[in-house]
């Protein structure tokens, strides 16, 4: 839906634009033609913020600390109860801290992404929750590190970072709404048990993961639909030694990486198998169900993340598509604990453990930005004159990797959402290429983009200016301040 279609809507509901605000999705209003209850307006109780960042997610917890720690009084609005997002609830492992060093033999190890991403990873490893940057030993085409989390500790060390940083942190509530004065956000509509509110301010980030403010603000989008969405499980009561000779023995090991688990490093802590190898019951089983063998684990009997992988049929902004999902998942959550407790030693007693509180996605809207990074920027190594952070993995490695085992930049223009004068976005919701996608969404690379998006917004309603008025000669000097690592000398003021 572009800007005109929304507008059109909005209009159809006597709501408009112009100083007017943006509360429904649209197309799931629609769905019901005809048929309309016009709710009566509500005057709704006001809260000033310099920032707002909505979601607390992956990318929406380092925007929010960022935001606040350069000075701005910031808000972050979340739907769950806890920060965290797909981090904690999707992925195997973030990817990746460092440059692919270990493909491309006589290449510099280096980390490319530090700043308040590694400061969560340093905060873990005090309280036993992280592998660390545990260093691939086999299968490092694909990756150079591996860095496992505890996600429940990931949950509460972010939580607590937003609260030292002095972020106004809105857990269980919902971002519904944009009110708009033109092209420019004035505020959001926030509703929670505490009823439904108004949040002011002069600069907005994204991180929904779905874009959910860029439409209500009426940007351009579409729904690719480009993914299988998907419900992973936490498996515990295993044996993660028995497992990887499980698979030793049948030859099917293509990932291996060591760090600290249970308190001990150079433990195994991350395994992938080749299913091709595994006795037939489970392959086939395995297959039907849609499971991923990649696991994770930070703890001596515990599985993280084995993930069962389904194709909708239409866009998962559909709540009645998403419902039967959500079904379809669960049995296959069952079903995979079933073949963990018939065919894998060690894992005869496992049990679920966790599950996702609702399906994940690797994209839902594409929001449309000033600049689309290609593929061709990826695979080159392209930085841009307005680099914000670099980034140095894909998640189709070796297929296909970034040249000579070097990294690409994000560029500022990347993250500003197009035609509107205040709002930028981080995430998964960038990035049109599939195959540019597939590393830009990757958990790494959106924490980067979530120091930069915040750090930026914070810069905005400091000097009181739009997004495309920003020097960047200022977001840069910032960024760096803050540990931000950029590969290129600044070339333009
Ligand atoms: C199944 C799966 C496996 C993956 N595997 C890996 C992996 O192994 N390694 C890796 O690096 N990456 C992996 N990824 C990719 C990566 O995890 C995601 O791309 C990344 O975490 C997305 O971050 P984000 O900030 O865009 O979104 P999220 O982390 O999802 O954050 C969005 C947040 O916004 C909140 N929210 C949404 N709408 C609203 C609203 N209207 N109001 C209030 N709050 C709202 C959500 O609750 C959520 O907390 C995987 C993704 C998936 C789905």
């Amino acid at each position: 839906m572009n800007r005109r279609d929304f507008s059109k809507h909005i209009l159809l509901l006597g709501l408009g634009t112009q100083s007017g605000c943006a509360t429904a999705n649209m197309r799931n209003v629609n769905s019901q033609p005809g048929s309309y209850y016009e709710e009566p307006a509500k005057k709704l109780p006001i809260r000033k913020f310099d920032v707002v960042v909505a979601g607390g997610g992956t990318a929406g917890v380092v925007a929010a600390t960022a935001a606040a720690r350069n000075g701005a009084k910031t808000a972050l609005i979340e739907v769950k109860g806890y920060p965290g997002g797909t981090v904690t609830e999707g992925g195997t492992a973030l990817h990746s801290f460092y440059n692919l060093w270990k493909a491309f033999p006589g290449v510099k190890k280096r980390q490319v992404v530090r700043g308040i991403a590694q400061e969560i990873i340093d905060r873990l490893l005090k309280v036993g929750g992280t592998s660390g940057h545990a260093e691939m030993s086999k299968g490092y085409n694909y990756d150079s590190v591996c860095t496992a989390i505890d996600t429940e500790m990931y949950k509460l060390v972010t939580f607590e970072m937003l609260v030292e940083a002095g972020v106004f942190t809105c857990v269980n509530t919902l971002l519904a709404g944009a009110i708009m004065d033109g092209s420019r956000i004035k505020g959001v509509i926030v509703e929670s048990r505490s009823g439904r509110e108004a949040f002011y301010a002069k600069a907005f980030v994204d991180c929904t993961a779905y874009g959910d403010l860029a439409a209500y603000a009426g940007a351009d989008y579409t729904e690719p639909n480009d993914y299988a969405v998907c419900n992973s499980i936490g498996i515990a009561n295993v044996s993660i030694d028995k497992y990887y000779e499980f698979l030793k023995s049948h030859d099917a090991i293509t990932q291996q990486a060591e760090g600290r688990r249970s308190g001990k490093d150079g433990q195994i802590v991350r395994l992938d198998g080749k299913t091709v190898n595994l006795p037939d019951g489970f392959r086939e089983g395995a297959g039907k169900i849609g499971m991923s063998m990649v696991t994770t684990t930070v703890h001596d009997n515990y599985f993280m993340f084995i993930k069962l992988n389904l194709k909708m049929p239409v866009s998962p902004t559909s709540r009645d598509a998403v419902a039967k999902a959500e079904l379809v998942l669960r049995r296959r959550q069952a079903r995979a604990i079933e073949l963990f407790r018939q065919y894998v030693p060690g894992c005869e007693k496992a049990f679920i453990a966790r599950t996702s509180p609702r399906l994940n996605i690797r994209r839902g809207r594409l929001i449309s930005c000033d600049y689309d990074i290609t593929l061709s920027d990826v695979l080159e190594g392209r930085h841009f004159d307005d680099d914000v952070m670099v980034y140095g993995f894909h998640d189709s490695a070796p297929r296909f990797q970034i040249k000579n085992g070097g990294t690409y930049g994000i560029p500022y223009q990347a993250l500003r959402v197009a035609g509107i004068h205040n709002l930028l976005a981080a995430g998964m919701m960038i990035t049109s290429n599939h195959d540019a996608h597939m590393s830009t969404r990757n958990t790494v690379c959106c924490m980067g983009q979530g120091q930069a998006t915040g750090t930026a917004a914070a810069l905005c309603a400091v000097k009181n200016c739009g997004t495309r008025e920003l020097r960047y000669s200022d977001l840069r000097e910032t960024l760096v301040k803050d540990n931000v690592y950029l590969e290129t000398a600044l070339s333009r003021k």
